[in-house]
């Protein structure tokens, strides 16, 4: 019969792959816990009300790459293809600023998007997402790219690089849509036709346009970084300084726009030149006006998301293989030298010793071949003689040595070699 495949886009995460997503994780909750944030596990369908009203009905995300549907009940919900709008979602409705006036939350979990895969995108990926609510400073901002700066340190990725902008607030914006209008009008339909139809729709999306002829066609166009009033270029000089102060490296890119609409003032993106087109780790930014529009009440709030299957492309590249192995194989030779090893096996386990056996009783030979491949340090070898003599062999693979203790109270001597 015909085997069934995965969904396309939707990757499995095979047990020799995992290791680099736990230390991943692992690094991230501590690096997160110890900026302060709490963990915070959202639903992956919600309504589809949720993100055409908070990513925005007119951006790519919701035209063309959630996936929606209606359930038995002819309810529209749509899996989440970010967390953020969740995130807001579950703050306001738990009424999470009541009890303290500043939260900072993050999220670990798939996100999905319908679209085109290829290397370094998927229809089902994962991200790790910060968001603090409660805070307007510009010090919040900074210190939100700064612990990004920590994360990335702490497992090893270099050679990426901060770029970040402003996006000025909604009033600045108002203004530039006009004259950004104003400039693609002028420039008639040498853009292409999805461009044409954001300057009617969402002018500020053309800088996500992919189409090369558009992206020199707007080299001339004009910044909204430019076109700011003078209180958000306050807190924009302001999230610069506190960036020097930490010694965070930074670009100022005025094209760092990003395809949502909710963000304002701030915005930033983490970008390498190691994995081709699909060149962004991660990014984020300021979005003060959402939660009120998700019908809380007017908070600030900034965030962002890194992308853990980029992440780990790249750390694959600099580093070598991650496998987990145990620590012990334990070999039994006959019926109750096998039995005796499975004891022994358990009882390492609750020393917090990793152990594996052959539960099938193979002979030596194929035994000792399994503890091989499966990469542990040591070998016990448990025989009739052995038991007998209520003795263990215990053979270290790495230095190829081997000696004889006591099977009584073996634990003492195997807790010595934990590490
Ligand atoms: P965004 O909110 O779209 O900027 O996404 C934040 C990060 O998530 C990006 O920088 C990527 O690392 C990652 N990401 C977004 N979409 C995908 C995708 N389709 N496949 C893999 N990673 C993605």
């Amino acid at each position: 019969m015909e085997s069934i495949q995965a969904v396309r886009g939707m990757n499995d995460i095979l047990p020799d792959q995992v290791g680099w997503w736990q230390e991943v994780e692992n690094a991230a909750r501590e690096v997160l816990e110890n900026f302060g944030y709490r963990e915070i596990r959202t639903p992956v369908l919600e309504k589809l009300e949720l993100f055409a009203r908070s990513i925005g009905e007119s951006t790519d995300i919701v035209e063309k790459e959630m996936y929606a549907f209606e359930d038995r009940n002819g309810e529209r919900l749509a899996l989440r293809p970010e967390a953020t709008a969740s995130i807001v979602r579950s703050y306001v409705q738990h009424g999470l600023h009541a009890d303290s006036a500043v939260r900072k939350l993050y999220e670990i979990g798939p996100m999905f998007r319908h679209e085109r895969p290829q290397k370094g995108r998927y229809r089902q990926f994962h991200q790790i997402d910060a968001e603090v609510f409660g805070i307007d400073s510009p010090m919040i901002d900074a210190e939100m790219m700064h612990m990004l700066r920590v994360f990335l340190d702490r497992i090893g990725i270099s050679g990426v690089v901060l770029n970040i902008n402003t996006l000025g607030c909604p009033e600045c914006r108002k203004t530039y849509r006009e004259i950004l209008k104003d400039f693609l009008t002028a420039k008639g339909d040498q853009f292409c036709p999805d461009c044409l139809r954001r300057r009617e729709t969402n002018p500020l999306r053309v800088f996500d346009c992919k189409v090369e002829r558009c992206q020199a066609l707007l080299e001339s166009a004009p910044m909204l970084i430019d076109h700011i009033d003078e209180e958000c270029r306050a807190h924009f000089d302001a999230v610069k300084d506190y960036l020097e102060k930490l010694g965070t490296r930074y670009v100022v890119n005025p094209r760092i726009v990003r395809g949502l609409d909710y963000y304002m003032r701030t915005t930033f993106e983490v970008i390498t030149d190691r994995l081709g087109s699909q060149n962004a780790i991660g990014g984020g930014g300021r979005y003060n006006g959402l939660v009120r529009d998700l019908g809380g009440a007017d908070v600030p709030a900034v965030g962002f998301a890194i992308g853990m299957e980029r992440l780990i492309m790249l750390l694959q590249q600099e580093q070598s293989e991650k496998v987990r192995m145990p620590r012990f194989f334990v070999a039994g030779l006959g019926e109750q030298p096998r039995a005796a090893a499975f004891l022994l096996v358990q009882q390492l386990r609750g020393l917090g010793l990793e152990a594996e056996m052959d539960y099938e009783g193979r002979s030596l030979k194929s035994q000792m071949r399994r503890a091989d491949k499966s990469g542990a340090r040591y070998v016990i070898i448990l025989g009739e003689d052995e038991m007998s003599r209520r003795e263990i062999q215990l053979r270290d693979m790495q230095t190829k040595t081997q000696r004889i203790l006591p099977l009584d109270n073996v634990e003492d001597e195997l807790k010595q070699l934990r590490d």
